[in-house]
């Protein structure tokens, strides 16, 4: 794929911001990272998977964008700080933050081990929390604005689909988190909202998304492509969304609204 999108759906003016992204190895947090970058944001690609990550950041340069790559586990609370920190020293002060990464085990509640239950919370909600606040305090200590865009789920408000119960409990915490944390910094001009998916195609729903039964029991009998949220996240990060904080914009293709 080319590093930048040539034509996004919608476009802002991002010349000047640094973008961190999380979970841009795959699926929406690489699609957004590569939206950012070509509306003109310098973008910091993190996950796990570092040949991925490089392979972005390497695809992002070659189109004409700005982009470093750096491994990042959300359930390492010394790693984020030390990302953060490398992030500003590189390319200056993180003011977009996107939380997107993210893990679902799919187990029913009576199946989740303690330790799972750890990983899935860990990465969901603790390492999200911690990132927010990290980015937070810096444009804070800066008194410069930011926005937060946390990636909730339509599970937070419906329980769709079996095996899904931790990790809608995860992504209603992060609504939650979403409102206090708008409300917190509020003063200090850093908003943020989440955007709640639908099923979108990605690594995350490969295992259903080609089972017709599911399809079929949608309402548009369709699976969106994360294309359809550049718009979504493109209205969070500019101007036009100056005084929106604390909101949390469903993008689900009707998909809770049964
Ligand atoms: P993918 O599985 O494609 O992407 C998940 C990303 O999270 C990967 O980049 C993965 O990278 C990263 N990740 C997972 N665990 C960790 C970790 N411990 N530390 C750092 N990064 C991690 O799925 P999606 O793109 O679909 O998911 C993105 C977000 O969107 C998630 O929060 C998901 O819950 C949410 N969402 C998705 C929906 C959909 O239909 N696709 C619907 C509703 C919400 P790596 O493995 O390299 O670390």
């Amino acid at each position: 794929m080319n590093g930048m999108i040539e034509r996004p759906a919608a476009f802002a003016d991002l010349s000047g911001r640094v973008a961190f992204v999380t979970g841009a190895s795959s699926g929406i947090g690489e699609r957004f990272a590569r939206v950012l970058a070509s509306c003109g944001a310098k973008v910091v690609v993190t996950a796990r998977r570092k040949e991925r990550l490089d392979a972005l950041a390497e695809q992002i340069t070659a189109a004409g964008g700005v982009a470093i790559a750096i491994v990042l586990d959300m359930r390492d609370e010394v790693g984020i700080a030390a990302a953060v920190a490398e992030a500003e020293a590189a390319l200056g002060p993180v003011d977009i933050l996107i939380n997107n990464a993210g893990i679902n085990y799919g187990k029913r509640a009576v199946g989740m081990t303690a330790p799972r239950f750890d990983d899935e919370m860990g990465t969901n909600l603790r390492g999200p929390w911690l990132l927010a606040c990290a980015v937070a305090r810096r444009l804070i200590e800066l008194q410069a604005s930011g926005r937060i865009i946390n990636i909730s789920s339509i599970g937070a408000f419906i329980t769709s689909k079996p095996g899904s119960s931790l990790y809608s409990v995860s992504k209603a915490a992060v609504v939650r988190m979403t409102e206090v944390l708008a409300v917190e910094w509020a003063p200090h001009f850093i908003n943020v909202n989440a955007i709640a998916p639908g099923t979108f195609e990605t690594e995350m729903t490969s295992a259903f998304v080609n089972n017709d039964s599911y399809v079929q029991s949608l309402p548009r009998k369709r699976i969106c492509s994360t294309a359809q949220l550049d718009s979504t996240l493109l209205y969070l990060v500019s101007p036009l969304s100056d005084a929106v904080t604390g909101t949390i914009i469903k993008v689900d293709d009707g998909q809770t609204a049964r």
